[in-house]
C-alpha cells in the first residue's frame, strides 16, 4: 500500500537516486510473473484474497495489498509512490482529478463549523470550490494575501485547521514565501498545505520549505500531454497530529466509520503516516473519487519525461515571455522571469530550474484585441488547460475565472 512510500525495497523508493532517475524508476518494479517491464494497467475491479485470514488482515490494515479499485490498484499505486519519491513525501493518494483531491484533503481534516484559508492567488475554479461549494458543508474559507504575512497572521483563530495556498499561482505567477507561512502555520499548529501544481516537483518541493501536505492536479504537467484528469494528496508525514490533539479530534479519537480506529494509535507501527492512511481508507472509500489505472498509466508516461518537458517549458516560456515584452501591442507581460521586485525574489528562492510554463499579457484594445487574438491563433489552442506538449491560450476572466466577481479578478 503506497501510504507508507518509504519502502526498505531497494527498487521502490531508491531514495538515494536523482530526480530524473526517480522520475523514470521510482514505486516500479518488473511485474513478478510476467517480467513486464512497464507498469501494466492492472484493470480489474477486485484482488482474489489468498484465504479467509488474508482478507480479514487486509480490512484491519494488519498487511498491505490491494482490495478493491475504488481503495487502491496495483497500477495507481506505481503512480502514488511515484510522485511521492519526486516530492519526497511519506505516503500519496490519488483521486479522479485535482478538485477531488482538494476535496478530500479538506474532508479529511474539517468538521461542520470548521474554518481554512486560503491564499487569494488561486485557480478560479479552487476559489469558487472551497467559497461556495465547501460553504454549503459548513466549511468556511477566508481568503487572504499570502504576500501579506501580517494580513495571514491576523486571519488566523481556534477554528482554523490548515492554511492552503498555490507556489506558483494560475495565471497570476505570484510566488509565495513557504518558508515564511509553514512558520506562521507552526505558531498556530496547523498544517500548510500547498498546490504544487503549476511547479511541479521539479522546480519546488514544498516539503523542503516547511509545508506539510501537497496537493496537485495531475491533469497538467505531471500528465503533460493533455489526456487524463487526476489529482494527488501527498503527506510528508513531518506535522505532529498528536501534539494538536484538540484541533484535530478526526485523528486523536475514535473514529466511527472504522470500527472506532484512533488514527495516529492505529498505524503508529507504519510511520507518521495518520492523515493519508485516514484519507485513503475512510475518506476515499466513502467519497468514492478514485482514480483509474489507465488514467495513472498515462501520468507514468508523463512523468518519464517530467525534467525534460519542464526545463523546455521555462525556456520556451521564457522566450515568450521576451518577445511579448517587446511588442508594440503588449502593455504588460507577467512571469517571474521578467520581474524584478520581491516576486521575483521569491521565485528565485523558491523555484529551481526555471519560473514555469505559464505567461500572462495585457494588450492595449482592451477586450476586442483579446478576443481578435485568441481567434486569430495558429498552432496555439483555445482550450481550457494549461500543461500539454501543444501551446494552449486562454482569457482567464472570461473562461476560467469567470465565476468570480470583479474584485476577485483583478
Ligand atoms: N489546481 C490548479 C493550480 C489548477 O490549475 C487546476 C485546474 O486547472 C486545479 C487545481 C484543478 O484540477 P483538475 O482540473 O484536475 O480538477
Amino acid at each position: 500500500m503506497s501510504s507508507q512510500s518509504k519502502s526498505n525495497d531497494p527498487q521502490s523508493n531508491i531514495p538515494a537516486y536523482g530526480f530524473e532517475t526517480l522520475a523514470v524508476h521510482a514505486g516500479a518494479r518488473p511485474d513478478p510473473t510476467t517480467g513486464a517491464r512497464s507498469t501494466p494497467i492492472f484493470q480489474s475491479n477486485a484482488f482474489v484474497f489468498h484465504d479467509a485470514e488474508h482478507a480479514a488482515e487486509l480490512f484491519n490494515l494488519q498487511t498491505f495489498g490491494f482490495i478493491y479499485s475504488r481503495l487502491t490498484n496495483p497500477t495507481v499505486s506505481v503512480l502514488e509512490e511515484r510522485v511521492c519519491a519526486l516530492e519526497n513525501g511519506r505516503g500519496a493518494v490519488a483521486c479522479a482529478t485535482g478538485h477531488a483531491a482538494q476535496f478530500l484533503l479538506a474532508a479529511t481534516l474539517l468538521e461542520t463549523g470548521d474554518e481554512f484559508i486560503a491564499s487569494k492567488n488561486l485557480y478560479g475554479g479552487s476559489i469558487t470550490q472551497f467559497g461556495v461549494s465547501f460553504a454549503k458543508l459548513g466549511w468556511t474559507c477566508n481568503f487572504v494575501d499570502m504576500t501579506n504575512a501580517d494580513e495571514l497572521r491576523a486571519a488566523m483563530n481556534d477554528k482554523i485547521k490548515f492554511i492552503f495556498c498555490e507556489v506558483l499561482a494560475n495565471p497570476g505567477g505570484v510566488v509565495l514565501d513557504l518558508e515564511e507561512l509553514a512558520a506562521i502555520a507552526k505558531e498556530w499548529g496547523v498544517p500548510l498545505v500547498v498546490d504544487n501544481t503549476l511547479a511541479s516537483p521539479y522546480l519546488c518541493r514544498p516539503f523542503d520549505w516547511g509545508a506539510d501536505i501537497v496537493v496537485h492536479s495531475t491533469t497538467k504537467y505531471i500528465g503533460g500531454h493533455g489526456t487524463s484528469v487526476g489529482g494527488m494528496i501527498i503527506d510528508s508525514g513531518a506535522f505532529d497530529w498528536e501534539k494538536h490533539s484538540d484541533r484535530f479530534p478526526m485523528l486523536n479519537q475514535p473514529d466511527p466509520s472504522y470500527h472506532g480506529a484512533v488514527w495516529t494509535e492505529a498505524v503508529k507501527p507504519m510511520g507518521p503516516v495518520a492523515y493519508i492512511v485516514k484519507a485513503r481508507v475512510t475518506l476515499l472509500r466513502d467519497l468514492g473519487a478514485a482514480t483509474s489505472p489507465f488514467n495513472s498509466f498515462m501520468f507514468l508516461q508523463g512523468l518519464e519525461t517530467l525534467p525534460l518537458r519542464m526545463r523546455e517549458h521555462c525556456r520556451n516560456a521564457q522566450l515568450v515571455a521576451e518577445f511579448l515584452e517587446a511588442h508594440p501591442a503588449v502593455t504588460r507581460v507577467i512571469y517571474p522571469g521578467m520581474q524584478s521586485g520581491e516576486n521575483r525574489k521569491r521565485a528565485d528562492t523558491h523555484l529551481s530550474g526555471g519560473y514555469g510554463g505559464l505567461v500572462g499579457f495585457e494588450m492595449t484594445g482592451g477586450i476586442e484585441a483579446g478576443k481578435a487574438f485568441i481567434d486569430n491563433l495558429e498552432l496555439i489552442y483555445h482550450v481550457a488547460n494549461i500543461g500539454d506538449a501543444r501551446t494552449l491560450a486562454i482569457h482567464p476572466a472570461s473562461t476560467t475565472h469567470q465565476q468570480l466577481s470583479r474584485e476577485d479578478q483583478e
